[in-house]
């Protein structure tokens, strides 16, 4: 193969080295994102199991109010039936203290409940620490692990680089403009293997004087379809 075939070849490499690491480096970003949200997102349901832990007890000093209405309620009602003397007014005070008990009763139950209640809740909070927690670690360590391929990353993208350099140096600068332009406008690779007079870019048949030329490997050649440079695969 001619010299420049050769040279275009190593600089594709080196090319499509700094390409892959430079599309690696881009999705960093997103991956440091996505470990914060899961981290916020444990923190979120944290902060929704106190809440509710929270509400539970606000609820139930409310009915805790409630029913020390209905006591306070009742103490005044007993003071008025021992002061009365009418037989009908005693009854029905007694009638409505009845009334306040049953609805502290009902209350009392309810308090019952709010406490069951708050002793799950109180367990879910534990677990989601416990959770939080994990992921807070878990997730530290990733962004370490990020930080770290992020350094490695752009030590081998200097290192590419400055090869790339040092190989583009010696290319003749037409070829290397030419070699430049297709790089770039093909997103995959300039320079291609030509086997069995098909270009493996384009996965065309080129002409059979063209498959000579590139055969004869004494001049640039490109593949008439796609433009591409080929170099022979046999
Ligand atoms: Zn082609």
């Amino acid at each position: 193969m001619q010299a420049e075939l050769e040279q275009l070849l190593v600089l594709q490499d080196r090319q499509q080295k700094i390409r892959h690491i430079e599309a690696e480096t881009k999705t960093l970003p997103q991956q440091r994102k996505s470990l914060d949200a899961q981290l916020a997102a444990n923190l979120a349901a944290l902060e929704a199991a106190k809440q509710k832990l929270r509400q539970i007890e606000v609820d139930r000093k409310k009915l805790e109010l409630d029913a020390n209405t209905r006591r306070d309620s009742i103490a005044k009602l007993r003071t008025q039936q021992y002061e009365t003397r009418k037989n009908e007014e005693f009854r029905a005070i007694g009638h409505e203290i009845e009334r306040y008990e049953k609805e502290i009763q009902q209350i009392e139950d309810h308090e019952l409940e709010l406490m069951e209640q708050a002793e799950q809740v109180k367990g879910d909070v534990a677990s989601e620490e416990k959770h939080a927690a994990t992921a807070r670690e878990s997730v530290a360590r990733q962004l370490a692990d990020l930080e770290q391929k992020g350094t490695t990353l752009s030590a081998r993208l200097e290192e590419l680089a400055r090869e790339r350099q040092q190989i583009a140096d010696a290319i003749d600068e037409d070829l290397l403009s030419r070699f430049d332009r297709l790089f770039a406008s093909k997103g995959d690779a300039a320079v291609v293997a030509l086997e069995h007079e098909v270009c493996t870019g384009c996965h065309m048949k080129v002409t059979t004087q063209t498959a000579h030329r590139v055969k004869s490997g004494k001049e640039i050649v490109s593949c008439e379809q796609c433009g591409r440079i080929l170099y022979s695969a046999e």
